[in-house]
């Protein structure tokens, strides 16, 4: 017997930055699996900046905005728990798209098995999942970083930030961050192990980022956008490499959006490349073979900002978009 699935809905459209009250928890049955079905109960729910854009209906071409009544995505962990599929039995841990809610039903389309051994599962959501293989991407493919380099990285303590710093760290270069807050810098260096990292709140600020890149950056990974992207630029070294990968200052409200102005990247010479991070699927098994012992014996180390129960995920993601969030920002059920 399954018992009634919680889901988290807009209230209502979402204008501008998202608050608690934007959201509502709904109930309703989970239909038993028929031929070729099973379901997840889940246990992690991964809230993700992607996800302000995909209720903006900016996420992907051909999108509208989600209405009254609809559910937000996110990708997921959780257990089978019933299943009459020939390849997921009960049991078996997996991660799909299974959205805010407490189950899912699934035929398997887009659902892989986790291995859980030695690792959290919950890393498979962050470190080991989509915003490690971003950085997995980012570092060995656009930037290829090399040893001696100075990578500059922004949103520096969160999932896609912090392992950009690490592997960047892993392959011989230094890395120095940029987060908000001098305590949010602190533990970018002590406890993610980066070279520096400058507080983008603090009065010094960008002189303070001069002096932490030295004679310049070569790489900038850039997770902000704005005024961000163009303070950093200023630092980089001619020819460096820009890696275009977010743009969460601009999410909630895309109509105050800051521009690079053209004339920099022209007058340094830059190299701009955008990521995308579903381009990168082929790299998955050999991030995966690399990183996941890293992580098992804490070389490689993440941090997560949880917190409890279905009904916690609007103010949880509230928390994530006005950046006050420490990590990987995952719902536990
Ligand atoms: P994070 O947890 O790092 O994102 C939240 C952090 O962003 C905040 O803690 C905050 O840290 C920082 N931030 C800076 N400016 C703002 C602002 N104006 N409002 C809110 N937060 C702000 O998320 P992820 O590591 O998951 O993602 C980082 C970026 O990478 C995002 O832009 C995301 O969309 C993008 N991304 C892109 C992918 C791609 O394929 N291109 C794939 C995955 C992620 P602080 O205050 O320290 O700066």
């Amino acid at each position: 017997m399954i018992p009634d699935n919680r889901r988290v809905v807009l209230r209502h459209p979402v204008a501008g930055a998202p608050t608690a009250d934007d959201f509502t928890v709904t109930t309703a049955p989970v239909r038993a699996p028929q031929i070729g079905e099973f379901v997840v109960r889940h246990r992690y729910i991964a809230l993700d900046p992607w996800q302000r854009s995909a209720i903006a209906g900016r996420h992907s071409a051909g999108q509208e905005p989600l209405g009254a009544g609809a559910m937000p995505p996110a990708e997921v962990i959780g257990e089978v728990i019933a299943s009459r599929h020939n390849s997921f039995s009960e049991g078996m841990q997996v991660r799909l798209a299974g959205g805010w809610q407490e189950y899912s039903l699934s035929d398997g389309a887009g659902v892989t098995a986790v291995d859980a051994a030695g690792v959290p599962l919950s890393a498979y959501l962050g470190v080991l999942g989509m915003p490690g293989l971003t950085a997995w991407a980012s570092v060995m493919r656009l930037a290829d970083v090399q040893p001696e380099q100075v990578v500059l990285v922004s949103a520096a303590l969160g999932p896609v930030g912090s392992m950009v710093g690490q592997l960047a760290q892993y392959r011989g270069a230094r890395a120095v961050g940029i987060a908000g807050g001098e305590s949010k810098c602190e533990r970018v260096v002590t406890e993610l192990g980066f070279s520096q990292c400058v507080d983008y709140r603090a009065n010094d600020y960008p002189a303070a980022l001069r002096a932490a890149v030295g004679t310049g950056a070569d790489v900038y990974h850039d997770n902000v956008g704005g005024q961000m992207l163009i303070d950093a630029c200023a630092v980089l070294k001619d020819y460096a490499t820009v890696v275009l990968c977010g743009l969460i200052s601009q999410y909630n409200d895309p109509a105050q959006a800051v521009n690079l102005p053209v004339a920099i990247p022209i007058m340094k010479r830059l190299v701009m490349k955008g990521l995308v991070v579903y381009d990168h699927a082929d790299a998955e098994a050999e991030f995966l073979a690399t990183v996941r012992p890293l992580v098992r014996d804490g070389s490689i180390r993440y941090l997560e900002d949880r917190a409890m129960g279905i009904e916690a995920s609007g103010a949880h993601f509230a928390r994530l978009m006005a950046g006050r969030n420490l990590g990987k920002t995952l719902v536990v059920l």
